[in-house]
């Protein structure tokens, strides 16, 4: 009898959504033990609510969106989405230009799937936002990961880029304001990027979902607002910053230099038209998300959850001997330390199973976000503030007692 197995490239795919601690998770939860996820970006099950107009706005709009769209998405959400680009800066784009998807996750497959073949090399930073390594491996090119500095407040290190680019490099994938640290990159930072893009001739995918999640009053600058001589394709969406996970709105807009790109993005109209188009309810809605800006901030600033919630974990988590944190300045995740030696930590992703086990919490291991050693671990700070309280308390308590050899 034939023997049918998954395809050995999905065993680079997304450890925060498989994997041991992910089975345990579900296991537990069968047996009816409540468990509290901080592994997972998703803010709707935590009390926040997408704002009650773009809801009434989808609602009305369902009777005009049953058919499918054009395949790159209706031209009024296009509109909508240049004009946001060009509030951003970024000049060189057309409604030609912008491709909505069920999310960004799909661009983010559908963009490598059309560009890379065996061989190929992306950079992706580590840590990463994990979809990213998987979706270069599924579309079979390999993902050269380079080094972002916890010293340096998670800045990627220019010099380890420098030293990954080979002949088959094709492009460098910035995630600012970043998932799993974040951080928030300087224009400095982001213009250094620039001149290595643009003397190695590489392409820049910037992920900048989390650009309407910016704390402490500061500004997200888009990195392709620097760069209209090359060719830069922006990620964003309204998953995070409208609390509309559910709906799966993305889209993507490529800019600058396409003139040696033709192939290229023959191959993503091909792939875009192939899966015939994205998710029309939640495209029609992009228009009005877009003007809205106000309710996000309502969030971001003192007295708001996101900020006071990030206020509290940055506190609590630097108050527990062994662990230290760099403060986030955007988007709601925190990236800590944890002393290896102090608690004789070898396996990152065992500490997680068994404080899971231990204490009914669900953390996400660094190596889950491609972070080599075994010292750090991903913490979403969305539940409400009694639910941090009583997971850094029961942190706490776990830290006083284990040891892992
Ligand atoms: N990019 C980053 C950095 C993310 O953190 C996420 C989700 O957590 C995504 C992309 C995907 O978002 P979506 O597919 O919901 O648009």
């Amino acid at each position: 009898m034939r023997k049918f197995e998954k395809s050995q490239k999905l065993d680079y795919v997304c450890y925060d959504i498989r994997g041991p601690v992910m089975d345990e998770a579900n296991r537990m939860i069968a047996q009816g033990v409540e468990i509290l996820k901080l592994n997972i970006g998703n803010p709707a099950p935590f009390g926040f609510r997408a704002p009650e107009e773009l809801l009434m706005k989808m609602n009305s709009n369902l009777v005009h969106t049953e058919g499918y769209s054009d395949s790159r998405g209706l031209l009024s959400a296009r509109e909508a989405i240049v004009k946001y680009c060009r509030k951003k800066g970024i000049e060189e784009v057309g409604t030609d230009d912008v491709y909505t998807g069920n999310g960004v996750s799909e661009l983010i497959t559908l963009s490598m799937q059309g560009l890379l073949d065996s061989g190929d090399e992306i950079l992706v930073p580590s840590p990463d936002y994990p979809l990213w390594t998987a979706s270069v491996t599924l579309a079979g090119g390999t993902a050269v990961h380079y080094i972002c500095d916890e010293a340096a407040d998670w800045y990627p290190d220019i010099n380890d880029i420098k030293s990954k680019i080979t002949e088959r490099t094709k492009g460098i994938v910035v995630i600012n304001p970043n998932n799993p640290t974040g951080t928030l990159y300087s224009k400095e930072l982001l213009e250094e990027i620039v001149k290595l893009c643009l003397e190695n001739g590489l392409i820049i995918f910037a992920d900048e979902i989390y650009d309407r999640l910016v704390l402490d009053g500061l500004v997200h600058t888009s990195i392709a607002s620097l760069a209209p001589d090359l060719l830069t394709i922006t990620f964003n969406g309204l998953s995070k910053s409208h609390l509309i996970a559910g709906y799966r709105c993305g889209w993507m807009s490529l800019c600058g230099d396409k003139s040696s790109a033709r192939g290229y993005v023959e191959g993503i109209n091909l792939l875009s038209s192939m899966r015939l188009c994205s998710n029309v309810p939640a495209q029609s809605v992009i228009a009005t998300a877009l003007e809205m800006e106000e309710e996000t901030k309502k969030l971001l600033v003192p007295g708001g959850r996101i900020y006071e919630q990030r206020e509290y974990i940055y506190e609590a988590l630097n108050q527990i001997p062994g662990i230290s944190a760099t403060k986030p300045k955007a988007a709601f995740y925190v990236f800590p330390k944890i002393d290896i030696k102090r608690f004789g930590i070898y396996d990152d992703e065992k500490f997680v199973l068994d404080f899971l086990r231990d204490k009914k919490i669900l953390l996400t291991h660094g190596g889950g976000f491609h972070w080599e050693k075994p010292d750090h671990f991903r913490v979403v700070y969305l539940p409400e503030m009694e639910q941090l309280k009583s997971a850094c308390s029961r942190l706490k308590d776990f830290l006083t007692y284990y040891r892992q050899q």
